[in-house]
């Protein structure tokens, strides 16, 4: 493998990483990152979302589940960190399907967190989720914002997040808690190329739109009290996720501390406002309707990122709607 020595300079050491869930949308960007920097990957995924795909020639892979903890155990042994994103995310479904979540994002984090204490690994980076806030009580939401989630998959990553901070305190188990607003987008490089299967998110549902693979886009609301009525939200492009997962990992060792922040782009887009760029950058007609509110929708959702800029030294790149669309596209289009 060739390191790229200057980017490596200023970084911790070369590290041993297992990405459980590396084989999804944001875990193959972590993974990515991970090995551009220098770092050896072992991938652990059960597939069940996750794509062969999306796995790297220079990645070890391990097919695997997290509830099987001695498998678990034995991936771990070895590494040096764990990057943890292994788990299910529709919020909808969590109200719908509780115990599932409760099973693979509660019991899965509960076998990791005893696996990591029983072999001695020190660093965990927990894909969190904005999720954990619930109804805002002001904008834009820093990391001092209360936590009541409103929805199932919220509460699992807030006690998943209560479970690392226990075990720092009794294990000595260092922890980045990142907790995404809107991840979207793709690899800039287009190296990334496997597409989630029947996505419920704004952008992937315009890609399938644009793509035909879909009659059309319903907007959920457009009575909400913003500019055009539709509901506004924070869009993180994948890409900056992924580089603020290795400085998370950088800060955890090297200050022997752990932390929680928020991962946004600190501006709001409309669901209009993406809709009418992908249209622009597409060239499609992408159809639309007008739908009725999807339960739990908050109006308008943005980050403070402060945090993670001040302690990460991080800072969005791709986040803008116009890279967040074309990096999507080229995705989808090549499909
Ligand atoms: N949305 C929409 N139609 C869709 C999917 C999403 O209008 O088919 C809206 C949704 O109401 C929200 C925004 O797009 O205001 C982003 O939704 P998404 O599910 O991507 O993320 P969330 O904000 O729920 O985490």
């Amino acid at each position: 493998m060739s390191l790229d020595y200057d980017r490596i300079l200023g970084y911790t050491q070369v590290m041993n990483v297992l990405v459980v869930g590396g084989a999804g949308y944001i875990g193959s960007h972590v993974s990515r990152e991970l090995l551009d920097r220098g770092h050896k990957v072992t991938v652990f995924d059960n597939l069940s979302t996750g794509l062969r795909e999306n796995l790297f020639p220079d990645a070890a892979f391990i097919h695997g589940d997290i509830l099987r903890y001695e498998q678990l155990t034995g991936a771990l042994r070895g590494n040096d960190a764990v990057v943890y994103l292994a788990a299910f995310k529709a919020a909808g479904e969590s109200m719908e399907k509780p115990e599932k979540y409760s099973q693979n994002n509660i019991t899965g984090t509960v076998n990791l967190l005893n696996a990591a204490s029983e072999i001695g690994l020190k660093y965990i980076i927990f894909s969190s989720s904005a999720a954990v806030y619930g109804e805002p009580a002001y904008l834009p939401i820093d990391e001092k914002h209360p936590a009541n989630p409103e929805n199932y998959y919220g509460f699992t990553k807030l006690e998943i997040e209560r479970f690392l901070s226990w075990y720092d305190r009794l294990k000595g188990i260092r922890y980045a808690s990142l907790r995404y607003f809107n991840a979207a987008g793709y690899d800039v490089k287009g190296r990334i190329t496997g597409l989630e299967q029947n996505p419920a998110n704004l952008l992937p549902v315009i890609m399938e739109t644009a793509c035909g693979m879909r009659k059309e886009l319903a907007i959920f609301g457009n009575d909400y009290e913003t500019p055009d009525g539709t509901c506004i939200r924070d869009y993180i492009h994948v890409s900056d996720l992924a580089a603020a997962h290795v400085l998370a990992l950088d800060y955890v060792v090297n200050n022997n501390k752990s932390l929680t922040v928020n991962l946004g782009s600190e501006t709001g887009s409309s669901v209009l406002e993406v809709l009418e760029t992908a249209r622009r950058i597409t060239g499609q007609p992408i159809p639309s309707r007008i739908a009725g509110r999807r339960p739990g929708d908050p109006g308008k959702l943005t980050a403070s990122a402060g945090l993670a800029r001040s302690l990460l030294g991080w800072k969005p790149e791709y986040s803008d709607l116009e890279t967040l669309i074309k990096t999507s596209w080229e995705a989808y289009r090549k499909q």
